[in-house]
């Protein structure tokens, strides 16, 4: 299966076995290995073989490909490292934080007072916003 590639991106290097990486698996369309800078123990990606920056760019089947490996991976660190839970993360753009533009998915294990900063306190929306922001997207569907 051929793959679209950038020459100057970190993570095709991996997948074109031209940098090393702690693999996990890898089959058809993905491959997971572990995170060089894991911010919990077990940090791990599910990466597509492609290069696709981002999730509104990738093919549907590509993305579905990414989400069972991602699954897989998480399925293994639960049973094996038995964390408190685990957070599957996708970013999009610097806006989200995105550092690699070659579409991704975190698995993190989480662990009783980890330094991890993503949950948020819920605060109740405005529901006329909520409602509009909703029908703006239905039409954009
Ligand atoms: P992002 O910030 O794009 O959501 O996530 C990129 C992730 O890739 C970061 O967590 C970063 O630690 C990881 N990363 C960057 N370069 C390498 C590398 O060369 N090898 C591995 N295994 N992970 C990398
Ligand atoms: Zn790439």
């Amino acid at each position: 299966m051929s793959h679209p590639t950038d020459g100057s991106c970190i993570f095709c290097k991996i997948v074109a076995d031209e940098l090393p990486c702690f693999k996990l698996l890898e089959d058809e369309a993905t491959i997971a290995f572990m995170d060089i800078n894991p911010v919990n123990p077990g940090h791990a990606l599910a990466v597509a073989k492609g290069h696709w920056p981002t999730v509104d760019v990738i093919p549907p089947d590509i993305l579905a490909a990414v989400a069972k490996t991602a699954q897989r991976v998480a399925k293994a660190a639960m049973t094996e490292l038995k964390p408190s839970g685990v957070n599957l993360l996708q970013s999009n753009g610097e806006g989200a934080g995105q550092s690699v533009p070659h579409l991704h998915v975190h698995i993190l294990p989480r662990y009783p007072g980890d330094k991890v900063r993503l949950n948020w306190v819920y605060t109740p929306g405005d529901k006329a916003e909520i409602e509009a922001i909703c029908n703006r997207l239905k039409v954009a569907l």
